[in-house]
């Protein structure tokens, strides 16, 4: 049976975008498993994670099995990590933000793509790390060559190579935060057994990164199905911060989420929203 997973991060109330990704992922999976993305500890807050079952049972959609909550995990990531360092794939990365950014000639959104190396090299220091705060970034270098160019499958039976260039030294963990969005992603895929990745286009960066981690880490692949991700009519994006209405304010406008959830699945968006690529 596929098994797929809808992993928002409360960080906010969920919108339209949330919906309709969370109803492609019950349409296409026959298991469909929730995954609370709870492990940046400046956004996260719990109030959110009730709002998040709310909002699915508003929906109509009633997640397979418990939750899976990230911030219960870190053993696992911590696991994950240790195996990438015995191997000599990651290193202690002691930049801060403003070191990255002005050694930077243009600004780059991935803390991995535009990183430009300074700490990869270095010896390590067990007793410079005790008294910094650092980060553990992947060695991307390193880590190709064990990997090859290891290449995801989306949904559609396109096959792409991972590309050396998007991947860079993405960091893996920080010393405050036992693991970044990438290295829980794909632990918690493997564990929980998902075979289908449902998700907004707008990730589909993420999938290289994603896919060298599950093949250093001996995890199974995944197929992936990147869908378009709903806009304002004029084109802007759905973010949590603007005007775009939450499922909770739609749900107290009156709106019907169970008729919601049908029109979305067969591709019918409430007037003033369009799909599009990102
Ligand atoms: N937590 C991520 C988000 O809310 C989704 C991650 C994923 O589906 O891989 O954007």
């Amino acid at each position: 049976m596929t098994t797929s997973r809808f992993a928002p991060s409360p960080t906010g109330r969920l919108h339209l975008g949330h919906a309709y990704s969370a109803v492609l992922g019950r349409l296409a999976a026959g298991r469909w498993l929730l995954r609370i993305e709870d492990l940046d500890p400046g956004r996260a807050r719990p109030e959110f994670v009730g709002g998040i079952m709310e909002d699915l049972a508003w929906l109509g959609l009633a997640p397979d099995g418990v939750p899976l909550v990230q911030s219960a995990r870190v053993a696992a990531y911590a696991d994950a990590l240790e195996q990438l360092k015995r191997e000599g794939l990651v290193y202690a990365c002691f930049c801060t933000r403003a070191d990255i950014a002005a050694s930077l000639t243009a600004p780059h959104g991935d803390a991995g793509s535009g990183y430009p190396g300074t700490c990869r090299e270095l010896a390590d220091d067990p007793e410079r790390r005790e008294r910094t705060p650092h980060s553990w970034r992947l060695n991307s270098a390193n880590a190709m060559a064990a990997a090859g160019l290891p290449g995801w499958r989306e949904a559609d039976g396109i096959t792409f190579a991972s590309d050396a260039a998007q991947i860079g030294d993405a960091i893996l963990a920080r010393k405050d935060a036992p693991s970044s969005y990438h290295l829980a992603c794909v632990v918690d895929d493997a564990a929980s057994g998902v075979d289908l990745v449902v998700r907004g286009a707008d990730l589909r960066p993420s999938t290289p990164v994603q896919r060298l981690l599950q093949v250093l880490l001996g995890l199974p692949e995944p197929t992936y199905l990147h869908h378009p991700l709903v806009v304002h009519e004029d084109g802007r994006r759905l973010a949590k911060r603007d005007s775009a209405p939450t499922l909770a304010a739609m749900r107290d406008a009156g709106v019907d989420g169970r008729a919601l959830a049908d029109a979305l699945a067969t591709g019918l968006l409430p007037p003033s929203y369009r799909l599009a690529m990102p």
